[in-house]
C-alpha cells in the first residue's frame, strides 16, 4: 500500500476513505505551524459509521476469535511495515522526540501482537449432567474508543486489540490536536478489516459529547481527564451505555531513608518528565525523606541540566513541546500561580517567549503541600520536590488526594519498601520500577481516576457482556 504520510488524511468509514464539507488543522507543536487538514466529520457522518459497525457486527462476532485474531496480527504486521513514518509523522503531531514516537508505535505493534494472543474461553461454573451452568463472555456492540493527544496510536491500541478480538465493532475517534496517525491507522485497517467493522471519525470539539449520547453506540472506551470523563459518564447514562474510564492521576513517588539517590535519580527524572511530563502515570509528586532531601535535590536539578529540549525531529533531543495551546496555557498559568504564591524553584518556573509551546524543566523547592503545583496535576513539565519525615505522614499525604491512579516507592530494603506500598491507595503501586505496564497486566485508577480497567484478562473483559447459560435435561 502505498500511504501518503503529508497531505492526505481521510476518516475510515464502512471500509472506504471520507472526507467531510468542514475541516480541522492540525498545528506542529514545535514549530507552530499547521500541517495538516482533517476532516470534521458532520453528524450524519457518524450515523453511517454507527449503521456500517452494527451491520458488521454479526459477521464479525460470528467470524471466531482465531480469526480475529489473525486479523488483529496482521494490522499488527502491517503498522510494523510502516512504523517510520508513522514515527514521524507522530512527532510532527505531538511533539514527542522520535525516539519516543518509535517506541510508542512499537509498543503498540507489540501490545497488538500479545492482546491478539488472549483466549477468551467460557467458565464453567458447574458441570452436573443435570444441570451445567457455563458463564460466556459475548461482545457488547458498538464500541466507541476516545483518545486522548498524549499517547494517541498506543492509547488507540489499548481499545482497538481487545475490543475487536472480543467481538466488538468500532468507531475510534482521536483527539482533535492529535488525529493524524489514528486517521492512518484507519488505512492501514481498510486492507486488513471487514468494512465496518472499525472505523475512525475525526472532529472537532462537538464530535465527543455526539458520541457518548449516540444511542446506537453500546460501550465508550475512554481517555482522557477526569473532568471529561464525569460528563462521558453523565452523558453515557442515556442508554446505559457501558464505560470503562481511565482519567487523571497526581502519582505520589516516596523515596525511603535507604535508596540509593544516584540510582533512582535517572529512574524518577524521566518518571516525572518524559513526553514534557504528560503522562497520566507521570510521578508528579516525588517525597523525599529529609535525610536524603538536599543531595536528592541537587542531583535531580543536576540531572534535568543535562537533558535536551526542542524539536522532536532534531537529533538529540529528549524532551518535546507540550502538545498543545491550551495545555501550554494550563501550565504556564499554573506556573504563574506558584509564583506569585512565592513557590521557590530549584530549576526553571518562567516560560521564555518564544516559537512552539516549550516549558524549561520546573522543579519547585517542597511547596506547601496544599499548593496547586503539588494538589493538581500539571500535565506538563513541573515536578514539586517534598520533605517527608516518618512513614505514617507520607502515606497520609501520598493518599490525600482525589486521584487514584498509580505510585512508587523506593528504597534498598524491600520488606520496609512493602509495607510502605500496602498503604498506598492507588490502582498500581510499584516498587522501585515505574511505569512498567504490560499487556497481561490489568491498568486502571481507584477513586477519581477511573473506572474500570484496560488489558490482562479483566481488561478484555470489559468489552463483553458475560452470559450465563444454564443447561438442564428436559422435564420428564
Ligand atoms: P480530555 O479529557 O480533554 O480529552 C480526551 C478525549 O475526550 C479527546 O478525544 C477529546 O476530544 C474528547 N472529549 C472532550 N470533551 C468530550 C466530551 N464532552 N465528551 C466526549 N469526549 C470528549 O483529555 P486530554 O487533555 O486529551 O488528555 C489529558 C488527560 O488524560 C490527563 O488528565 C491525563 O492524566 C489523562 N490520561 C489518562 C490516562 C489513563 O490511562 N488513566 C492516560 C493518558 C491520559
Amino acid at each position: 500500500m502505498n500511504m501518503d504520510f503529508a497531505s492526505d488524511f481521510t476518516m475510515t468509514i464502512n471500509g472506504r476513505a471520507a472526507w467531510a464539507t468542514e475541516t480541522l488543522a492540525v498545528v506542529n507543536p514545535a514549530t507552530e505551524a499547521v500541517i495538516a487538514h482533517v476532516p470534521d466529520i458532520a453528524s450524519v457522518q457518524l450515523d453511517e459509521a454507527v449503521t456500517a459497525a452494527r451491520q458488521a457486527f454479526g459477521d464479525w462476532k460470528d467470524v471466531g476469535i482465531a480469526k480475529r485474531q489473525a486479523l488483529l496480527r496482521a494490522l499488527g504486521d502491517r503498522l510494523a511495515d510502516h512504523a517510520d513514518e508513522f514515527a514521524l509523522l507522530l512527532t510532527r503531531e505531538q511533539g514527542k522526540p522520535l525516539a519516543d514516537a518509535a517506541m510508542e508505535i512499537g509498543t503498540g505493534i507489540y501490545w497488538l501482537q500479545e492482546m491478539a494472543g488472549q483466549a477468551l474461553e467460557p467458565d464453567i461454573l458447574s458441570d452436573a449432567p443435570e444441570r451445567r451452568v457455563e458463564l460466556r463472555h459475548v461482545p457488547i456492540g458498538v464500541v466507541a474508543a476516545i483518545a486522548p493527544w498524549n499517547f494517541p496510536v498506543g492509547l488507540a491500541i489499548w481499545k482497538i486489540a481487545p475490543s475487536l478480538l472480543a467481538g466488538n465493532v468500532m468507531l475510534l475517534k482521536p483527539s482533535p490536536f492529535t488525529p493524524l496517525t489514528s486517521l492512518k491507522l484507519g488505512e492501514l485497517a481498510r486492507e486488513i478489516l471487514p468494512p465496518g467493522v472499525l472505523n475512525v471519525v475525526s472532529g472537532s470539539d462537538r464530535l465527543g459529547p455526539w458520541i457518548t449520547e449516540h444511542p446506537g453506540i453500546d460501550k465508550i472506551a475512554f481517555t482522557g481527564s477526569t473532568a471529561t470523563g464525569k460528563a462521558v459518564m453523565r452523558s453515557a447514562a442515556g442508554n446505559l451505555k457501558r464505560v470503562t474510564l481511565e482519567l487523571g492521576g497526581n502519582d505520589p513517588a516516596i523515596v525511603l531513608p535507604d535508596a540509593d539517590v544516584e540510582a533512582v535519580i535517572p529512574r524518577l527524572f524521566w518518571a516525572a518528565f518524559a513526553n514534557a511530563g504528560q503522562i497520566c502515570i507521570a510521578s508528579k509528586r516525588i517525597y523525599v525523606h529529609e535525610s536524603l532531601y538536599d543531595r536528592f535535590a541537587t542531583a535531580m536539578v543536576d540531572y534535568a541540566k543535562s537533558v535536551k529540549i526542542g524539536d522532536g525531529t532534531e537529533q538529540g533531543v529528549q524532551i518535546g513541546p507540550i502538545q498543545n495551546r491550551p495545555q501550554f496555557d494550563r501550565v504556564r498559568a499554573l506556573l504563574a500561580d506558584a509564583r506569585s504564591a512565592g513557590t521557590r524553584f530549584l530549576l526553571g518556573g518562567d516560560v521564555p517567549e518564544g516559537q512552539g509551546y516549550f516549558i524549561p524543566i520546573a522543579i519547585a523547592d517542597n511547596p506547601d503541600e496544599k499548593s496547586r503545583v503539588v494538589a493538581e496535576e500539571a500535565f506538563g513539565p513541573v515536578l514539586p520536590l517534598l520533605k517527608f519525615s516518618n512513614v505514617d505522614e507520607v502515606v497520609a499525604r501520598a493518599n490525600d488526594s482525589p486521584y487514584g491512579l498509580a505510585a512508587s516507592v523506593w528504597g534498598t530494603n524491600l520488606d520496609a519498601a512493602q509495607a510502605v506500598a500496602d498503604r498506598i491507595e492507588a490502582g498500581t503501586v510499584w516498587i522501585n520500577t515505574v511505569q512498567d505496564l504490560g499487556p497481561g497486566q490489568p491498568f486502571g485508577g481507584h477513586k477519581q481516576s477511573g473506572l474500570g480497567v484496560e488489558n490482562g484478562r479483566e481488561g478484555l473483559l470489559e468489552y463483553c457482556n458475560p452470559q450465563v447459560i444454564v443447561r438442564c435435561a428436559a422435564p420428564t
